[in-house]
């Protein structure tokens, strides 16, 4: 898949992010003037608050519920970027959010993940933004498609945005979880593999959906080397309008960021840069090692393949299947694997292997 996106390092348009991850903070939703300003004085003690974040559209689940105080928001939002050192955001999912929002000089926008679903809101967002120089975050979609999000980054980024970045807030669940959005780690891994400059915030309080789980993924966000953070804060939470039960106060906030230790993909200390050199040479070494052993069990396999042609024999023996996925899982915990590790290692191989003696079977 070829992917080019035409964007500039966040360090280039967020100075401050050279020293820590992005750091988005504020309500769900904009509520009152005094509940947004209140709450942005509070955010604001805490030195790593970058941004104040307040959701004036609200794209609720259900009709009849609280949908979002809309453009009457906006003069409280300049207000905290009057009143603060905070810059400002918001959600837009109309080309009139995107006019109205950076006409009052809102800093940075966002989709929504019930928007960045479809291809023509996006796009509409798109065209709305052609012209504009305002940062841009896209949020996953709600279905854990990976090129839906991609398509709507290069949307945005075709309409001339260059200050590019994604939230990873999680993906609906299929079946009861712990969390209210699954966080599918392998989504945002494969995202930055394939997109390596593009920066990827976690919105943790959407994953979670519950105020105790916030730490344990803000901390797995940075372990996976994520650069920042969204996390939904309210001066009464309890009393929220939207999101009540995951949204904390600022000072549960600046208790949780004190908490999460930051890691960065790289290290200025020259001793660890060269013991790790030292270990993955290691690996490397260890890994061509591996290589030429599964080469070599393939072609006994294939040995094997070619017999039980010649003698009419089935390519399956559930019984020696067993027997291997069984046998080699009590060696590996002899070497200290994880006994379901090293199963589904070998029904990988024993998958590979059925496929090879089925190609010789047909030849
Ligand atoms: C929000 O940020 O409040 C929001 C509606 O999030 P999401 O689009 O991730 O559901
Ligand atoms: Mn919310």
């Amino acid at each position: 898949m070829n992917i080019t996106l035409n964007i500039h390092p966040m360090e280039q348009w967020f100075p401050e992010t050279r020293e820590l991850p992005l750091l988005v903070a504020g309500p769900c939703s904009a509520e009152t003037e005094e509940q947004v300003l209140q709450t942005a004085q509070q955010v604001q003690h805490d030195h790593r608050a970058m941004v104040y974040r307040a959701g004036l559209w609200k794209p609720r689940t259900r009709p009849g519920t609280f949908e979002g105080v809309g453009a009457k928001g906006l003069p409280w939002l300049q207000k905290v970027k009057q009143n603060t050192k905070l810059k400002i955001a918001t959600e837009v999912a109309k080309a009139e959010h995107v006019h109205q929002a950076i006409e009052a000089g809102v800093d940075i926008l966002w989709i929504g993940a019930r928007t960045t679903v479809n291809p023509f809101s996006v796009q509409e967002i798109a065209d709305a933004l052609s012209g504009y120089d305002v940062p841009v975050f896209v949020k996953n979609p709600i279905n854990p498609d990976l090129q839906l999000w991609i398509g709507a980054l290069e949307r945005i980024n075709q309409a001339g945005i260059t200050k590019l970045g994604a939230i990873h807030r999680g993906f609906s669940p299929m079946s009861e979880s712990q969390y209210r959005n699954d966080p599918k780690w392998k989504l945002p891994i494969e995202l930055k593999r394939l997109l390596p400059a593009l920066p990827i915030i976690c919105d943790p309080s959407h994953i979670g959906g519950k105020r105790n789980l916030i730490e344990p993924v803000a901390q797995k966000a940075f372990d996976l080397q994520m650069e920042g953070l969204m996390i939904e804060t309210h001066i009464n939470p309890d009393k929220a309008l939207s999101d009540a039960k995951q949204q904390v106060t600022p000072q549960k906030l600046s208790a949780i960021l004190d908490n999460i230790v930051w890691r960065r993909a790289e290290s200025a200390n020259d001793e660890f840069v060269a013991s790790l050199q030292e270990l993955r040479a290691q690996i490397d070494k260890v890994d061509d090692e591996l290589i030429k052993l599964l080469g070599k069990r393939m072609a006994l396999v294939d040995e094997i393949g070619e017999s039980k042609k010649e003698n009419n024999v089935t390519i399956l023996q559930v019984g020696r299947y067993e027997n291997i996925l069984n046998d080699r899982a009590s060696k590996g915990e002899e070497e200290n694997l994880h006994p379901d590790f090293v199963k589904s290692i070998y029904e990988i191989i024993h998958q590979n292997s059925i496929a090879r003696q089925e190609r010789i079977m047909n030849e």
